[in-house]
Order: C-alpha cells, then sequence, then structure tokens
C-alpha cells in the first residue's frame, strides 16, 4: 500500500496526515469505556447467547475477572444451515436484560442490514463478523447506526482491504470503528486460522483505529488462547476478544475454543502481566495490576507440555 496516496483517507487519519509516530485515537464506547487508551480492553463471553441463566452466569464472571465488555452472538453465521444458528432477537432481549442486572456493556454481531436497527437499539458496540467483511451495504448502514462498529477482519482479507472496508463505515458518517485481527486463512491446519501477529504492528502503522485480537477465533483451541493473547498485547493490541462459556464441552458453536471461567481468569492475570511489562494497563478488580506485573514468581505463563490435537473445527 501507498504511503503518499492511500486509498483510505479516513482510516489513515492522523498518521499520515502528520507523518509522526503511529498514533491510535481512543474510540469512545460509553462514558466510562474507550478504546485504544493506555489500558487494555478485553471483552468476553459466549460465542453465542444460549440463554438467560448462562449468559448472566458469563456476565458476573468475566466483569469480576476484569473484563470491560461482555460479547455473546444472538445472530451467529454458521459455515453450515444446519448448526445452531442462535437465538435471534430473544438473544438480544437476554443480552439487554443481562446488562442491567451487570451493567456491563455488550458488544454482539449484526448480520444483514435488515437488523441494525433492532440490535443498534441494544448493542453498545456492533460487531461485523470475518465473512461479513466485505458486505457495502451492511457497513454503510453501520455508518449511520450511532454505535461504535466492530469490525472483524475477513480470513482471506489483506490488510489494505480491512482499512477500506473500515473506510466504508467511516465515509458514511462513523468514525467510531475498532478492528479486529482473527486469524487469516493460511496451507497451516494446526489451528483453524493463523493469527497474523504482524498485522497489529502494520495497522498501528497505517490508522489511528483501534485493534482488538481474537484469539479464540484465530487459534480455534482453548489451549492457544493464552500465548495468543500475550503475543496480541505484546505486538501492540488495544485489546482482546475471547470467548468464555459456563460449560464449553457443552457449548453450541465453538465449543473447542470457549474458555472455562477459570481459564479466562488466568488469561487475565498474565495479560496483565504483559501489559505492564508495555506500560499498558488491564483492569483487574480483585488483584492489583501493579503487584501482579511486579511479581518476582517465575512460572511459564502457559503450560507448554499439553499436546497439540490434530483436529481443528471449521465451523
Ligand atoms: C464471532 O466472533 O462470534 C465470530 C463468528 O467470529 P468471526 O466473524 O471472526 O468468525
Ligand atoms: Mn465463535
Amino acid at each position: 500500500m501507498s504511503r503518499s496516496t492511500p486509498e483510505y483517507i479516513l482510516a489513515a487519519l492522523p498518521t499520515h496526515q502528520t507523518a509522526s509516530l503511529p498514533h491510535t485515537r481512543p474510540v469512545r464506547v460509553t462514558d466510562t469505556l474507550s478504546i485504544g487508551g493506555s489500558e487494555v480492553v478485553i471483552a468476553a463471553g459466549p460465542c453465542s447467547i444460549e440463554g438467560f441463566d448462562m449468559l448472566l452466569a458469563s456476565a458476573r464472571h468475566v466483569k469480576a475477572a476484569g473484563a470491560s465488555l461482555l460479547r455473546g452472538g444472538a445472530f451467529k453465521p454458521r459455515t453450515s444451515p444446519y448448526a445452531f444458528q442462535g437465538l435471534g432477537d430473544e438473544g438480544l432481549v437476554i443480552m439487554a436484560e443481562v446488562r442491567d442486572r451487570t451493567g456491563i456493556p455488550i458488544v454482539t454481531e449484526v448480520l444483514d442490514t435488515r437488523q441494525v436497527d433492532r440490535v443498534a437499539q441494544i448493542a453498545d458496540v456492533m460487531q461485523v463478523g470475518a465473512r461479513n467483511m466485505q458486505n457495502f451495504a451492511l457497513l454503510a448502514e453501520l455508518g449511520r447506526c450511532g454505535k461504535p462498529v466492530l469490525l472483524k477482519r475477513g480470513a482471506s482479507a489483506r490488510v489494505a482491504e480491512l482499512l477500506l472496508a473500515a473506510e466504508h463505515v467511516m465515509a458514511n458518517g462513523n468514525d467510531r470503528v475498532i478492528l479486529c485481527e482473527r486469524g487469516i486463512r493460511t496451507f497451516e491446519t494446526g489451528t483453524r486460522y493463523t493469527l497474523d501477529i504482524s498485522a497489529i504492528a502494520v495497522l498501528k502503522h497505517e490508522t489511528h483505529l483501534p485493534v482488538l485480537v481474537d484469539p479464540s477465533h484465530a487459534g480455534g483451541r482453548s489451549d492457544l488462547v493464552m500465548p495468543l493473547s500475550l503475543a496480541a498485547i505484546a505486538a501492540g493490541a488495544d485489546g482482546l476478544i475471547i470467548e468464555v462459556h459456563p460449560n464449553p464441552p457443552a457449548a453450541l458453536s465453538d465449543a473447542d475454543q470457549q474458555l472455562t471461567f477459570e481459564q479466562f481468569s488466568d488469561v487475565m492475570k498474565q495479560s496483565a502481566r504483559v501489559a505492564f511489562a508495555c506500560d499498558r494497563t488491564i483492569k483487574l478488580p480483585d488483584l492489583n495490576t501493579r503487584t501482579a506485573a511486579e511479581s518476582t514468581e517465575i512460572s511459564p505463563p502457559f503450560d507448554l507440555r499439553r499436546p497439540a490435537r490434530d483436529k481443528v473445527a471449521v465451523a
């Protein structure tokens, strides 16, 4: 991509204008939450909203562990039409009720232009999934929705195409775009996708938009979420979006990659240490971040002995 004449104009500001060091402009989500500042922001929750109780339990846990956003899909883009498609509008109602009870803001996917108004009434952040990154009608509609947009990179999209997708949202009036690297399709079969760590650094150079990383969909395996999370923070990610489920083996979607509550708490604690080493912070309500980061205890941050699996889910 050319530095002198970027095809993306809005997504490139102000880096290209000033020719200065990469500069991220925080995106305001609520009065008390922004993404892209010194705090590494964590979104967490189940792949799909499967019911009220499981979402409430998930929200309570991830919030207590330090997450600032609750994730969960009501409308699910499944590779197979016979797989669970999400609870739809009922899932949105459940999400709103859980947000009211816990106070945690919510990020959820919008699949279709016809859903934008309904989802925007409830969501604090509108998620565009990888499969929809170049749904230009949807992107334009989200430009007019009045809510921040979490734009996930398509599995086969180049960084420049991700930025042009962001440009579609911005050119239609919405500059609150957060980018998400979630793994790309490569020849590798040991993981579901390949987390493109380089893309984090490239994006931080090319745009002022904040960058989140999704280690869950990238690796497709719960045992990879810890190392990929730590690598993402070290590479400069402004936050993570992580799948967490009260009982992962019973999950109706993405069972292999969802973390238990306990595993998620561990990821939060180790992530805080890496964030601290990178002059950033992670909010840990029940742990002092500085104390955790300065701990002299030396232990591997994740279990290197766990055997690799030979099968990776595709749906
Ligand atoms: C998701 O986050 O629920 C999801 C479907 O992810 P992706 O669009 O990255 O596959
Ligand atoms: Mn999922």
